[in-house]
């Protein structure tokens, strides 16, 4: 059994073909591990799927269950798979750097390090060539807050309602969403208006929400802030782009109080967006710091800071350390990851297949009022439905129901927004123009039956 549930019935989207057939699974069955997961592993209970897949094998944009069936995985492990599940050139360089050596700390010097650090500089404009490794998103937003706290002097951070940097004690006051802040002390972040395109209270007019940024340095703090840090998409929050002209605007208020940006590339970075590189040059703006994860090892643990050597000075003498962040096994995969993008030209097909897959799902957009909304850049785009176009009330229940269908049919998608109202697709950047079509197609027919 290769092909998804259904694949033989004649009026439904047919997935497109993928020469690979995975090796027979012998291991426990999807009731038996779910039961060891209810026993063992963390309860909390994510509203996704009503039962969740038992994953087994994968091969670039597919994934294969315990049975053999095929999905197409159109959320990329959380946008993190960036290159394709289990990528020859990436496993290689996994699998060799693990034969010579699984771990150097910072005491030693290590060529795989040393050389992705370099590879991942040379991929950034300007001064921001000091490469600090972590081990996720969140150990990376840690840093960055740190080091502009140190660097400024200052506490007052600034971060955008419903972005989302994380779940340590920094980066959680940073994030902007009720559903991810606990009651723990959060001090010095200040949540400003977000500049939301099609549910902010401001539309597509970036210089009024940047106007907030600058009333909330005058009203909430001293005059002196230490950081600003923003997502150029905002991911988890719903895949939603900044209004044009914001991000530059925010940064001259932020600069003028003496503080720095940063920009969370955690997901919108690794060519994501297609047009670029990083999502913050669609901005026309440089950033002090960078951050980033998830796509940068194809879903091996690895985050990493990147910034000005004026900047990097502040951890100098001082005993900062991560004993595993940037562990050689883990660089060796972001090398292999920058390298394939290059060799793949997968910028580029995300911006061509993202472009193709925008524009149909915009022409769902005409056919299903329950769809409120197509947005997003390259290979990171979101649907919100609504069950109220005027209103735009958040049509959560179905988003589910349509994702739990879809899934039946073969196709993994994600949700986020700060109502669980939005469909979340971020697949791996190899996606081609047959899986976009299989995935409208599918979602089309959903919709259809709704
Ligand atoms: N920043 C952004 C934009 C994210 O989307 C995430 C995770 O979803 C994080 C930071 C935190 O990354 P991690 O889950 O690797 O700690």
């Amino acid at each position: 059994l290769t092909e998804p549930i259904h694949e033989n019935e004649p009026f439904l989207p047919k997935m497109p073909r993928f020469d690979y057939t995975p090796p027979p699974y012998s291991g426990p069955s999807a009731e038996q591990i779910l039961k060891k997961r209810k026993q063992y592993l963390n309860p909390a209970i994510f509203h996704f799927f009503k039962n969740p897949l038992n994953l087994v094998d994968g091969k670039m944009q597919y994934l294969f269950d315990e049975k053999g069936r095929r999905y197409l995985d159109a959320f990329g492990g959380i946008a993190t798979v960036c290159v394709g599940h289990c990528h020859p050139h990436v496993v290689d360089a996994i699998v060799n750097q693990t034969k010579s050596l699984q771990h150097s700390t910072i005491l030693y010097l290590n060529p795989a390090i040393a050389d992705f650090a370099e590879a991942l500089a040379a991929k950034f404009p300007g001064e921001l060539k000091v490469v600090f490794f972590t081990n996720s998103g969140t150990e990376a937003n840690e840093l960055a807050l740190l080091m502009a706290r140190l660097y400024t002097g200052c506490h007052d951070v600034i971060s955008i309602r419903n972005g989302y940097h994380g779940n340590a004690a920094g980066t959680m006051g940073a994030t902007a969403q009720s559903s991810y802040k606990f009651n723990v002390v959060q001090t010095g972040v200040h949540h400003v208006q977000n500049p939301d395109q099609y549910r902010g209270v401001f539309g597509s007019d970036g210089l009024k929400y940047a106007k907030d940024v600058d009333e909330a340095i005058t009203y909430g703090t001293s005059g002196h802030v230490a950081a600003f840090i923003a997502e150029a998409i905002q991911g988890v929050g719903g895949v939603m782009e900044l209004a044009p002209g914001y991000l530059e605007a925010v940064y001259g208020f932020i600069r003028k109080a003496g503080g720095l940006c940063i920009a969370d590339e955690v997901q919108s970075g690794f060519a994501r967006t297609g047009n670029h590189f990083w999502g913050f040059e669609a901005h026309g703006v440089v950033p002090d710091i960078v951050t980033m994860a998830k796509g940068i090892g194809n879903g091996i643990p690895l985050g990493a800071v990147v910034t000005t050597p004026e900047i990097a000075k502040v951890l100098a003498y001082r005993s900062y350390f991560n004993t595993f962040g940037g562990n050689p096994v883990c660089t060796a995969a972001g090398l292999a990851v920058l390298q394939v993008i290059e060799k793949e030209n997968l910028q580029q097909n995300a911006l061509n297949v993202g472009s193709y897959l925008q524009h149909r799902l915009s022409s769902l957009k005409d056919k299903y009022e329950i769809i409120g909304d197509v947005r997003g850049r390259g290979l990171m785009l979101g649907v919100e439905l609504v069950t109220d176009r005027q209103l735009k009330t958040p049509a959560k229940v179905e988003t589910l129901h349509v994702m739990e269908k879809m899934k039946e049919m073969g196709v993994l998608i994600g949700k986020g927004g700060f109502f669980g109202n939005v469909f979340r697709i971020t697949p791996p950047l190899c996606f081609t123009k047959e899986d976009a079509d299989f995935l409208v197609d599918v979602m089309d027919y959903t919709l259809s039956k709704m």
